[in-house]
């Protein structure tokens, strides 16, 4: 089979490699019909994650086929189409019991970190990928539903739901910014009306981000680059700030913007990957009853938005900008490496 194989910083090749096959009995191998590129994938090309090693297939968001079920799968049989959830989940550990399925303990390399795909083990930017647990950490698509809308629920939708709006507990009549609009921010935008918030504020630097925020559910719209833009956001509160921030871009600069704009007794929710240690002005917050959230995704909310996808009352299929054939990989990753000049926001590859 074909696979993007990663060969250390600054270096992948869409390459020749050996077919993946079920290893576990709880494993299936599933036929990438289409898949994507994450910015973690271009945090991992850069070097900023140590723990994908040279000969590692990139890759954690996909929808394929089945094509081969291990002798302990009960869900899926070969034909099934589904949707490739970005975090593995063994279902049994304490982890799971809890929904938290981010920190599942069963996971090949047991690090309590569910996201193993592209990273732990070979991934979706393949012909073929090898699903550990998959009653688990598959979803069949519905009928109805297209392959780009469903690829947007391996991880950006749930992402930008759980870690920013859920735990960023927007409630009926909140006013909430989203600081950074790239896909995993424009998930929090468009996600943050299903707890009936009242005005979303899409705050970023690049304009055509923020035009496009627009059509994914923002009421205004802010360009950090101005120097007032804080003041600007105020004026869209009572003053007093607004109920929910959302850190969508992971530089500190952006975490501290959210501590500026956020009102007494609201809420600061952290998505953005951090590289750096950031600095947090807890003289400042501890006064304010501030609650400050960080959290890796646990795509426990899946299921849930799936149906809402399915019902259209989500239009996931948005955020598809590019589209390439899955063996042009190369020239996708330049576009999305690109995307302040090319405008992508998630470039899709179908075999
Ligand atoms: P992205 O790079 O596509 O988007 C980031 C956006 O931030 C861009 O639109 C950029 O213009 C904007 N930006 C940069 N500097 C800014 C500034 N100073 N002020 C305002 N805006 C600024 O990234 P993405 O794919 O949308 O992902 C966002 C973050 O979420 C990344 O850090 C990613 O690694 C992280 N992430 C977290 C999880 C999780 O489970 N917590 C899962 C997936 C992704
Ligand atoms: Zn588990």
């Amino acid at each position: 089979m074909k696979a993007l194989v990663y060969h250390g910083p600054g270096n992948k090749s869409w390459e020749e490699v050996p077919d993946a096959v079920v290893k576990e009995p709880t494993d299936v191998v599933v036929r990438i019909d289409t898949t994507t590129i994450c910015g973690t994938d271009l945090h991992i090309l850069k070097g900023d994650v140590p723990a994908v090693t040279d000969g590692r297939i990139l890759g954690h968001e996909g929808v394929g086929t089945i094509t081969e079920v291990g002798p302990a799968v009960q869900n899926f049989a070969p034909g099934d189409r589904v949707i490739i959830s970005c975090i593995c989940a063994c279902g049994s550990c304490s982890y799971c019991h809890q929904g938290l399925y981010a920190h599942c303990l069963a996971d090949e390399g047991a690090s309590g970190i569910g996201w193993i795909f592209g990273h732990l083990i070979d991934g979706t930017q393949a012909e073929l990928v090898r699903v550990p647990f998959a009653d688990n950490s598959l979803y069949k698509v519905p009928e109805g539903v297209s392959d780009e809308a469903a690829v947007m629920l391996s991880d950006i939708l749930p992402t930008g739901f759980e870690i920013g709006v859920r735990y960023g507990r927007v409630k009926p009549g909140d006013v909430v910014a989203v600081v950074g609009a790239g896909p995993v921010g424009l998930a929090s935008i468009m996600t943050a009306g299903l707890y009936g918030a009242a005005r979303v504020i899409a705050i970023d630097l690049d304009d055509n981000r923020l035009t496009q925020a627009k059509e994914f559910g923002a009421s205004d719209t802010v360009n950090s680059g101005d120097a007032d833009w804080a003041e600007q956001v105020m004026a869209m509160t009572d003053g007093m700030g607004v109920d929910v921030a959302i850190e969508a871009v992971g530089i500190p600069d952006t975490f501290t913007y959210c501590t500026k704009i956020v009102r007494p007794g609201g809420s600061v929710a952290n998505v953005g990957v951090h590289g750096k240690p950031v600095e947090l002005a807890l003289q400042d917050l501890w006064i304010m009853d501030v609650q400050i959230t960080t959290g890796l995704v646990s795509t426990s909310t899946t299921a849930m938005l799936l149906k809402l996808v399915a019902q259209h009352k989500l239009p996931a299929e948005k955020f598809a900008t590019h589209r390439f054939a899955l063996d042009d990989i190369m020239s996708a990753y330049d576009t999305f490496g690109r995307a302040a000049e090319t405008g992508a926001l998630k470039v899709v590859m179908t075999r």
